[in-house]
């Protein structure tokens, strides 16, 4: 297990916990009181804290995992008009849910979504669970979305540690905690436990929330307008540039990938992904690789190149050059023999109601204009 350096010496450690508790007596209940009574004045005024609903955590967690706040809210509201309860949600239709999270990217969240409102219902009677072990077994509920719903949906004295979190303790503390490193997030959990208020276990975790987003910044922290800035090590001892450490990022590799949009009259040809992998179960246009049989048929055919979009994700990037490809020949003629077809022709109205990825989805917009007027 990794330790973390603490500025003046002192190391926080996953053995002893003697460290957290002296920090948690001299420091905590400071924190604490600070940050609830700017808590209390500044507040994000964010849809899912009007109402304090297990189905509404779990829902705005989940989007806002790698997500902007803004980005979210419409998605957010959105969702709760089509599935305003979890048996509602349960019962969807998985291609509409994924429609319905067209552009909000990272699609796994999606399906996670899903298969765990479909686990409430069958294991726990379409009630959300409180306990830890209960929600760590449902699909993409980790230890922070654990501690987000049990906390704020539940009012239980649990933690919710993600990147920002590590950071503003990181600073408070002048620990080098990194982030991303997940035994060093243990170790800011174990602290924040300490100091967690009973009372107000959720509005504390929003707070900290708030305070990440807003003040405590990963770039140029406001420190002037900081609650806790009186508790704050790093601010104290003028070394908040230092903390959290920095790991270095590591480079992306890049692909670079060419997008056919095949059309014959009015319909464009499409292809659903496979159930399992990257952007699952979303639909595309043909790659160029996988058209090859058509473009060697020989059709007549107008091209048009559509530029380049660039998406990065979490672990490459794609760069996507756009080529429309108008086929000069009858809507009814098929495709050569050889050629067993994974995909299948739509209209405008069919090709607006399916789900695409984030990437593509200008692309399909133009084209479901262009198609409507053929
Ligand atoms: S004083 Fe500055 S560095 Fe310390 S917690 Fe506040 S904003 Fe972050």
């Amino acid at each position: 297990m990794k330790d973390a350096t603490k500025g003046d010496g002192v190391r926080f450690s996953a053995e002893s916990s003697t460290a957290y508790s002296e920090w948690a007596l001299q420091h905590g209940g400071e924190i604490s009181v600070m940050l609830l009574s700017w808590f209390d004045r500044s507040a994000r005024n964010l849809p899912w804290r009007s109402v304090r609903d297990p189905y509404r955590v779990l829902l705005s967690e989940l989007m806002l995992q790698q997500t902007q706040v803004a980005t979210v809210i419409p998605y957010y509201k959105r969702f709760l008009l089509q599935w305003p309860t979890l048996l509602d949600l349960a019962g969807a239709d998985d291609q509409a849910v994924l429609k319905a999270w067209e552009g909000l990217g990272y699609y796994s969240r999606a399906r996670n979504l899903l298969a765990a409102v479909r686990a409430v219902v069958e294991q726990h009677d379409g009630v959300i669970p409180c306990g830890e072990k209960d929600l760590l077994q449902l699909k993409g509920i980790g230890e922070y979305t654990a501690g987000a719903i049990r906390s704020i949906a539940f009012g239980l004295p649990a933690a919710a540690v993600d990147g920002n979190v590590v950071r503003v303790f990181s600073r408070l503390t002048a620990t080098t905690w990194q982030p991303a490193d997940l035994a060093h997030r243990r170790q800011v959990r174990t602290l924040v436990e300490k100091v967690i208020p009973p009372d107000r276990p959720g509005d504390f975790n929003e707070a900290l929330m708030d305070l990440g987003a807003t003040i405590c910044l990963p770039q140029n922290p406001v420190c002037a307008d900081c609650p806790v800035r009186s508790s704050c090590r790093a601010f104290e001892t003028a070394s908040v540039a230092r903390f959290p450490d920095k790991k270095p990022a590591r480079e992306k590799p890049v692909e670079q990938r060419t997008c056919l949009m095949i059309t014959k009259g009015g319909l464009v040809h499409v292809n659903r992904r496979p159930d399992h992998g990257l952007l699952a179960g979303l639909y595309e246009f043909d790659w160029h690789d996988g058209a090859l049989p058509l473009l060697s048929a020989g059709w007549p055919a107008v091209r048009t190149e559509l530029g380049q979009l660039r998406h990065v994700f979490t672990h490459k990037i794609w760069l996507v050059d756009g080529l429309r490809i108008d086929l000069m020949v009858n809507p009814d003629t098929n495709w050569p023999d050889h050629f067993d077809d994974p995909g299948r022709w739509v209209g405008p109205d069919e090709l607006k109601t399916l789900p695409f990825p984030k990437v593509l989805i200008q692309w399909r917009d133009d084209l479901v204009v262009a198609l409507s007027s053929v």
